[in-house]
């Protein structure tokens, strides 16, 4: 498959809907999304769509996932620090995080599902990513203090170890359920005089689990 042509035809239509960052635009163009799904989704993975990864859980849609690296990048020029990613899923997400930022740790609680994006990114070849089998609840303090930390699951409130590892100057990109029934996309930046919180728009992601499975 020649999915370059694909690839940058979705580009283009993630940018007409607003997408402008150049340095995320180049990690969509360059990241091949049909090798993270399953062989009988090849021919919907350029596509703006959801798709089933297994286990119960998707690889969101490409112009959510943009809007995320978007928010994550906002102001700065990557390749941002160290970031954390809470789902792997099935790692597509994290291939372009890979691209944007001088370190990634991605977090996943199904083992399932950790081996498999393992499997998917290790043609890719990118040393900077690392993948950790664990509660993404607790974060990963090993790897902190973050630049960013971005998850692709919500709860209810944002996990307090999320914030405590989040360093001054760092924002955080997740979703998290504020009023009981209703996500919504919620973007921290820590300060030097605290943390600054600004819930965005109404989104649906996966729950965010306890434990690991
Ligand atoms: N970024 C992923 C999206 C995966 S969906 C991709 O590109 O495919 C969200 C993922 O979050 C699921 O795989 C789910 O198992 C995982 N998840 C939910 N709660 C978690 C937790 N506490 N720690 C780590 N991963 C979690």
């Amino acid at each position: 498959m020649d999915s370059s042509a694909v690839r940058q035809a979705m580009v283009r239509k993630l940018a007409a809907q607003g997408l402008v960052h150049p340095a995320v635009q180049q990690a969509f163009a360059t990241v091949e999304r049909h090798r993270f799904v399953d062989s009988a989704l090849v021919a919907q993975a350029y596509e703006d769509t959801s798709l089933p990864i297994g286990l119960g859980q998707t690889i969101s849609k490409p112009s959510v996932v943009g809007r995320m690296l978007e928010l994550l990048c906002e102001g700065r020029t990557p390749p941002l620090g160290r970031v954390l990613e809470i789902g792997t899923g099935c790692g597509y997400q994290a291939a372009l995080l890979g691209q944007l930022c001088r370190e990634v740790y991605s977090m996943e609680r199904l083992r399932g599902l950790h081996e498999r994006a393992r499997e998917n990114l290790r043609p890719m070849r990118l040393p900077n990513l690392h993948l950790i089998l664990g509660d993404g609840m607790l974060g990963y303090p090993g790897g902190g203090p973050y630049a960013g930390i971005i998850a692709a699951a919500g709860g209810g409130a944002l996990p307090q170890a999320w914030l405590d590892q989040l360093a001054v100057g760092g924002r955080l990109v997740a979703p998290a359920e504020l009023v009981p029934g209703r996500q919504s996309l919620v973007v921290v930046d820590r300060t030097p005089q605290g943390y600054v919180r600004n819930v965005l728009e109404a989104v649906w992601f996966v729950p965010l689990k306890s434990g690991i499975a």
